[in-house]
């Protein structure tokens, strides 16, 4: 698979890179998502089974939903200087920032730093770079290493791939999905992913916390005047009160992208006082990464973030007018 950017540019010689090397340290970005989750997972799988010493280290918690995957048992949280590192891979990291800034703090230049990601807005920060931004999800990227590692896809591989797969293409349904995407599930089911286990693991085994943020959220929904803007804010003292701060569904901003005639749904959420995680989501042609990247953040074309801070009526007013800007 051919990327676009510097260093080291494509699948073949990733693997190469990787072969030749050992002590590598995986890292992910805060808040992680599926693809995220599921990238580190299989990737350290992959390595270790090739002899080579690889460890997981996440600023954030692994969210319940992805902790049926075994590796991710062995995730470390912390920096830790018993961890022998030579290499660091940065897995569906758009910017170096984005690993949290407690790990940031302890990266240094005696690394090597490999980038391997799929967002249009990768500012390739490392050593070496292979971003796809027309890949669906990182999954996809960490698959195809894998094959030119001539790793044995084993079925705790395989699975891990697909979690991220499922959740960073709305389950097959976003327009990043394509017919590699489709191939690539196709190598993974042959592999044995159980589907079964994935879906009531991802979708049918939620808390009652998590049922009552989506009510908190459904009931906080509003939608502009024109019927082309919704947005949910979820105030952290409404959060708190119901014992959800630290569940982050990744569903809970599409019920804004479900209503009819929206094109541009967001998501506010409180993460601390005065710290705000907004989500964009677009349907049709709006590039929502553009508005995120106007308040420090990025994404996808469809699917993009940014961490604002301020307070939750600031970070409204300001977004609202980003966006209505673009829809007029
Ligand atoms: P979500 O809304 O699911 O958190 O994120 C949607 C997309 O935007 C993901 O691809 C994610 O990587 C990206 N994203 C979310 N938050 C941020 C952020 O603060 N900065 C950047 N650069 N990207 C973000
Ligand atoms: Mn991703």
């Amino acid at each position: 698979m051919k990327g676009i950017n510097k260093g080291l540019i494509n699948s073949e010689q990733i693997a190469r890179e990787l072969l030749d090397r050992d002590n590598f340290l995986l890292l992910g970005h805060i808040i992680p998502d599926g693809d995220c989750v599921g990238s580190l997972a299989a990737l350290k799988l992959g390595l270790e089974s090739m002899g080579k010493k690889a460890e997981v280290l996440l600023q954030d918690q692994v969210p319940e939903i992805y902790r049926f995957l075994p590796a991710t048992a062995k995730f470390r949280h912390e920096w830790s200087d018993d961890i022998n590192i030579k290499n660091v891979v940065f897995i569906d990291c758009s910017e170096l920032a984005r690993v949290g800034d407690k790990i940031a703090a302890n990266l240094n230049s005696s690394f090597t730093t490999i980038n391997i990601d799929h967002h249009a807005t990768n500012d390739l920060f490392a050593d070496h770079n292979w971003v796809e931004p027309g890949v669906a999800a990182t999954a996809e990227l960490i698959f195809a290493v894998l094959k030119d590692m001539q790793v044995k896809l084993t079925v705790e591989m395989a699975t891990a791939l697909f979690c991220g797969l499922v959740m960073d293409t709305g389950r097959f349904m976003y327009s990043s999905t394509t017919d590699k995407t489709m191939n690539v599930a196709a190598g993974l089911l042959k592999a044995g992913v159980d589907i079964n286990q994935v879906r009531i693991n991802l979708f049918e085994s939620k808390t009652s916390q998590e049922i009552l943020l989506i009510r908190l959220a459904l009931n906080n929904i509003i939608v502009s005047d024109d019927g082309r803007i919704a947005w949910i804010t979820l105030p952290y003292e409404e959060v708190k009160s119901i014992g959800a701060l630290g569940i982050h569904p990744e569903s809970i901003i599409n019920y804004t992208r479900e209503i009819k005639g929206v094109q541009v749904g967001i998501l506010f959420r409180e993460i601390s006082p005065g710290i705000i995680k907004v989500g964009f989501r677009a349907k049709g042609s709006v590039d929502v990464s553009r508005i995120a990247g106007k308040i420090g953040g990025g994404g996808h074309r469809q699917a993009a973030g940014a961490t604002y801070e301020g307070s939750l009526a600031e970070a409204k007013e300001t977004v609202l007018q980003l966006v209505k800007d673009v829809l007029h």
